[in-house]
């Protein structure tokens, strides 16, 4: 596996700091993270109340992180992960994105 250069960083600093969890754990994580990405959506659109400042960038970001990790113990390539759905997307379901606009 050729890990992009992003994973390759991420996987320094978990190295550097303790270690990789287990798998379902990191996959646990990444459901919190992404629940942390919809709450600060929802804060910057007014749908929840905000406690201070919103940092969608940094959620965003540890959403990343967070799949970076999982793609990391699980031996994938982001890369190669979006160049299979680049190619579904333009061939097999790429007509489906056309029909509901
Ligand atoms: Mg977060």
């Amino acid at each position: 596996m050729d890990r992009p250069q992003a994973q390759q960083r991420v996987d320094a600093c978990i190295r550097a700091h303790g270690g990789y969890w287990d798998k379902f754990q990191i996959l646990a994580r990444l459901s919190e993270e992404l629940g942390e990405v919809a709450s600060a959506l929802q804060r910057l659109e007014s749908l929840r109340p905000r406690k201070g400042d919103v940092d969608l960038a940094g959620e965003v970001g540890d959403l990343l992180f967070t799949l970076a990790a999982f793609a990391n113990v699980n031996g994938l390539s982001l890369e190669d992960c979006l160049t299979q759905v680049f190619d579904k997307y333009d061939s097999r379901d790429g007509q489906a994105w056309k029909s509901q606009s």
